[in-house]
Order: structure tokens, then C-alpha cells, then sequence
């Protein structure tokens, strides 16, 4: 039995898993410290997470006819080097598998795109701010590797891009969709980030400059 780390589960998602009813594994870890983390919780990478791998494989039984996926999400998923192991064994069970994942670790994505039916790949800037977002040296060079290979796969997916004007500006984010489209990107989300007292509502009129600029990708915009 696969030895991954669980930070939490979500026993029922209409949203994670396109067209899916899922459930959501939160793997522990994450390498990355970006400023915005959504799960800040699963960071820590050591220790032995909070739900045993066994009790959610037992919990996933009893929704079998009920369910039709699992989502590995995180933290990072592909960090736990039990991963594919985990992915053979939902599917074992009769489930379709999706992943989410930053793309820091292409080798290992690769090993386990053969075992996913959906990817959602967060895209976090443009290259020359990959660095800050993530505060991690190097880190945009490899989500480039990523991206390729998710293209590549013939896999449905969708690169996904949390916005903050703070971080890069609306022409870096319209040119960094331009640069997605030319590596054959073909699905992506858009997901401005709010603050406290600063609500995430994107910029009057980039749905148009974005579908102008860019007719060939399918957006999903808020
Ligand atoms: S890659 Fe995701 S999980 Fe890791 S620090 Fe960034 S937002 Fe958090």
C-alpha cells in the first residue's frame, strides 16, 4: 500500500474534477513558498500527515458507484515519491484520476501523466517573476518543462493562473497567454486573487483583450 502523506480529504467536489463528482486528496508538502498559498497548512513536508493512506482508500470503497474520481492536490502532490503507487490503487478501485500540480518536478510528472485523466497546471507569472512568486530559484524553467509535457500528453488539462496586479501587470499577463498559446496551450483559467478590503474581480474588459488577442484558447474567465 502506497505511503502518502495526507493532509486532509474532501469526501464530495462538483468543481476540482471537470464534469466529475470527486473527492479531494490534499497531499502533504510543498517546496515552494509562494506568497499567496492557499493551503499554507500543508506546506511542511515532514511527517506522517494527518489521515493514514488506508483510511482514505477505505473511505474511497464505500463510494464506489458514487463517485467517479479522485483528485490528488496539495501542497504539492508530485513532491511524495509514493504517488504513482497511490494513483494505481484509486484506479484499482474503478476511479478516474486528476492531478493538481505547480509542474516543479517534471520527471516525476511525467512518470504519472500515463495514470491521470485531468491536469490543472498552475501557471504563476511570467517567467522573469516565477522566481519571486514562488521564492524559489529556477523554479519557471521547470513549470516550462511541465507545461510541454502536459501539452504533449494528449491529457485533458487546464493551466490555471492566480493574478495579482501587485505581482506582474495586465499586459505581462495578457503577453504571458500568448506565450502559454505558442507551447499549444489550448485551456486556460484565469483566477484573480482578492485581499482583505481588495476584492478579486478581474479588469473591465480583459475577457476582451484576452479573447481578441488569443480566439484559439479556450478561457475560463471569473
Ligand atoms: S506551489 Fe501551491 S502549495 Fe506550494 S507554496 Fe505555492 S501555492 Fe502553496
Amino acid at each position: 500500500m502506497a505511503g502518502l502523506r495526507i493532509g486532509g480529504l474532501t469526501p464530495l467536489t462538483s468543481i476540482d474534477f471537470p464534469g466529475r463528482l470527486a473527492a479531494v486528496v490534499f497531499c502533504q508538502g510543498c517546496p515552494w513558498r509562494c506568497s499567496y498559498c492557499h493551503n499554507p497548512d500543508l506546506i511542511p513536508p515532514r511527517g506522517p500527515g494527518n489521515l493514514p493512506w488506508g483510511q482514505v482508500l477505505d473511505f474511497l470503497a464505500g463510494r464506489r458507484g458514487l463517485l467517479d474520481g479522485v483528485v490528488f492536490s496539495g501542497g504539492e502532490p508530485t513532491l511524495q515519491a509514493s504517488l504513482p503507487d497511490a494513483m494505481h490503487e484509486v484506479r484499482a478501485l474503478g476511479f478516474q484520476v486528476a492531478l493538481h500540480t505547480a509542474g516543479m518536478y517534471p520527471e516525476r510528472l511525467a512518470a504519472v501523466l500515463p495514470l491521470v485523466d485531468w491536469v490543472g497546471l498552475d501557471i504563476k507569472g511570467p517567467a522573469r517573476h516565477y522566481d519571486a512568486i514562488t521564492r524559489t530559484p529556477g523554479s519557471g524553467t521547470r513549470v516550462m518543462a511541465s507545461l510541454d509535457l502536459v501539452v504533449a500528453s494528449g491529457v485533458d488539462y487546464e493551466c490555471r493562473t492566480t493574478w495579482d496586479p501587485e505581482l506582474f501587470c495586465e499586459d505581462e499577463l495578457i503577453n504571458l497567454v500568448g506565450t502559454l498559446a505558442a507551447h499549444g496551450v489550448r485551456h486556460w483559467a484565469l483566477q484573480p486573487r482578492g485581499t482583505a478590503g481588495r476584492p478579486s474581480v478581474p479588469p473591465e474588459g480583459i475577457a476582451h483583450r484576452l479573447a481578441a488577442a488569443y480566439p484559439h484558447v479556450f478561457m475560463r474567465l471569473p
